[in-house]
């Protein structure tokens, strides 16, 4: 059986063969483009010579591009969608077009990897009428000369849909929802000046897998129920709209092709399940199966566990590879989610607790060849993964705790879009697991509009005032929300033990501990510091509830809100009160309740200038 590597291996070749120069594949993180978070095809890096740049490697190029589609997080667990994938790619610069380039894939398919041509189907663009774009009957009349030199009539047919059915066809016209390629969409949305062109997909049909009729009454090359998988795209970058909406033929015409290496791996073997056919996959699938004594394809659930963890647990290695961290904000914020959501399902599995590590140390087996790095950093990556496993542990409890207490044990019947949000962003709880929990337990919960707060949060943190106003709060953890709830609590506990005059002039918050610098003319006696822990101590026992409201900045003033009032505020300010002890102007964010944010320690009490102290403080 094929496997990934030996799939790899053969198509670089074939393309060596045929004069293609074989490029390294380019860094996950895309390098001088701001716009995208990963590298998502082997066309992305390529852009700038596919619209006329010249490549310094000359007009054929090929290699197996590394890639990651965030978008696909919520499609991993079926058969065939992963996170993290290999891009078979080779392009022509003004070279070759469609006759080389159909024929090229084809042979490869049926010659190169002994794929049955009867298994092949394809696809070609129906043109549009209203931008006067003609049907590729170019493509379609090559496909019937490759079939037919494989003794295959191709019937060629129009208008294909899960109505009409197959008709008998291996050649399929489709629209341009499906068979054309620009940056900007289908010819419509073009803008002028806008380079794009028809395309033409190949499809595997595994036989062994019967239509499910979910999708429609009947199958088609595009239908979704996995009997069909598309195995790779040739796009024909031949034509440029025009400012009338027309498009003229471009005198530089290029070939774009694209193909999944372990979707072809997975035709190649006949294998509809790509984790089976990608030996990476399999190899992490083995080991989670050993040490938690299920089956992968036993039960449904649990395959999709299987899948989930073997695909986030490769990704992640990917990204850490690439230098990627875990963090609450883009690439960073992908990677945690990626470790937290085969956390949760690890558990699930029966695996023990920090097992990802280990199942992590499989992969060099089946990359070092490729990219020896992989190999050459494992430990260090499995370490990673490992120490972010531990800190979603302790905030999961946390979490989980405070979750059950005001969600579940409540008895709410639904959490809105602000309350999830609210579980995420105090303790890293991932969306889907809110989900989860939601459907275990009957409560409906807004993903949508969780959706919305989160995109909210992102535009806020980008334009930093809301962080720089909380006080320095880089970082959004379940530690760094309850420590400034205390930061609060001690804030008020000074004015009442020390007096009205103290007044905060600095805050810094770290996952670890609080730092509060405030004015107070002396140092505090062990009396002082020990009636101070002890009061913010009390609220915290206290479970006080913890809510927010907003006013004006003279509203707040007079509503005896504690603030910096000497600063300028917009019209309208957030103001949060720890129920009957404590209110102050904060952009926050904060516990919902005082209770399980631990107990709380001064450790330092010092003097940093003039009339200013320092205390640096935890919750243990
Ligand atoms: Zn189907
Ligand atoms: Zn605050």
């Amino acid at each position: 059986m094929p496997d990934i590597s030996a799939v790899r291996k053969a198509y670089l070749e074939h393309s060596a063969h045929s004069g293609h120069v074989l490029l390294p594949s380019a860094s996950l993180v895309p390098e001088n483009d701001a716009t995208t978070l990963f590298t998502g095809s082997g066309m992305q890096p390529l852009v700038p010579y596919l619209l006329g740049q010249p490549h310094p490697a000359g007009a054929r190029v090929a290699n197996s591009q590394k890639c990651f589609r965030a978008e696909d997080i919520d499609e991993v667990g079926d058969n065939r969608h992963t996170t993290f994938f290999e891009m078979l790619g080779n392009w022509s610069f003004g070279d070759y077009f469609k006759k080389e380039q159909l024929a090229s894939f084809f042979v490869f398919l049926t010659d190169g990897l002994g794929i049955a041509p009867e298994r092949i189907y394809v696809s070609v663009f129906m043109g549009d009428e209203k931008s006067g774009v003609p049907r590729d009957e170019e493509s379609a009349k090559i496909w019937q000369e490759l079939f037919a030199q494989k003794g295959i009539k191709a019937e060629v047919t129009e208008g294909v849909s899960s109505e009409t059915g197959m008709r008998g066809g291996r050649i399929f016209y489709y629209g341009a929802r499906k068979n054309w390629w620009s940056r900007a969409g289908g010819p419509e949305a073009m803008p002028a000046g806008e380079p794009g062109g028809p395309d033409s997909e190949v499809f595997y049909e595994f036989t062994q897998v019967s239509h499910d009729t979910r999708f429609g009454a009947e199958c088609h090359p595009n239908c979704d129920c996995g009997r069909f998988m598309e195995i790779g795209n040739s796009v024909f970058m031949e034509y440029r709209k025009r400012a009338d909406g027309g498009f003229d033929r471009l005198s530089q015409r290029n070939v774009d092709f694209g193909g999944g290496l372990e979707r072809v791996a997975a035709a190649a073997a006949d294998e509809p399940d790509i984790y089976r056919a990608a030996e990476p996959l399999l190899d992490i699938i083995a080991a989670a199966e050993k040490l938690s004594g299920r089956r992968y394809g036993a039960d449904a659930g649990e395959t999709s566990s299987f899948r989930l963890i073997a695909d986030h647990l490769r990704a992640s290695v990917f990204m850490l590879d690439a230098g990627i961290e875990p963090s609450n904000t883009e690439r960073g914020y992908i990677l945690r989610r990626l470790i937290r959501r085969m956390v949760r399902r690890a558990d699930m599995l029966g695996l023990p607790e920090y097992a990802l590590a280990g199942l992590s140390l499989s992969l060099p087996k089946s990359y070092s060849g490729v990219y020896p790095e992989i190999g050459e950093k494992i430990e260090k990556i499995a370490a990673a993964v490992r120490a972010e496993e531990e800190k979603f542990r302790v905030t999961l409890k946390r979490g989980l705790g405070e979750f059950r207490r005001a969600v579940l044990s409540a008895g709410k019947k639904s959490l809105s879009g602000d309350e999830a949000f609210y579980y995420f962003q105090s303790f890293g709880f991932p969306k889907e697991m809110m989900l989860e929990l939601g459907r275990e337990n009957g409560i409906s919960v807004d993903a949508a509009g969780f959706d919305t707060e989160y995109e909210k949060h992102q535009e806020l943190s980008r334009a930093g005032s809301v962080q720089k106003f909380a006080g320095g709060l880089a970082d959004r953890s379940a530690a760094t929300t309850a420590l400034h709830t205390a930061t609060h609590l001690l804030h008020q506990s000074l004015r009442n033990v020390l007096g009205g005059h103290v007044e905060q002039k600095g805050s810094n918050i770290t996952a670890e501990r609080l730092r509060f610098d405030f004015k107070h003319p002396a140092k505090m006696s062990p009396e002082e510091i020990a009636a101070v822990e002890k009061m913010v101590n009390e609220q915290i026992e206290k479970d006080l509830e913890v809510v927010r409201e907003e006013m004006t900045p003279a509203e707040a003033k007079s509503s005896g809100a504690i603030g910096l009032f000497g600063e300028k505020y917009g019209e309208m300010v957030s103001v949060y009160s720890v129920a009957g002890f404590s209110k102050e102007i904060c952009g926050g964010p904060h516990v919902s309740r005082t209770g399980g944010m631990g107990k709380f320690r001064i450790l330092k009490e010092e003097a940093v200038g003039s009339g200013v102290r320092r205390i640096k403080a935890v919750l243990e």
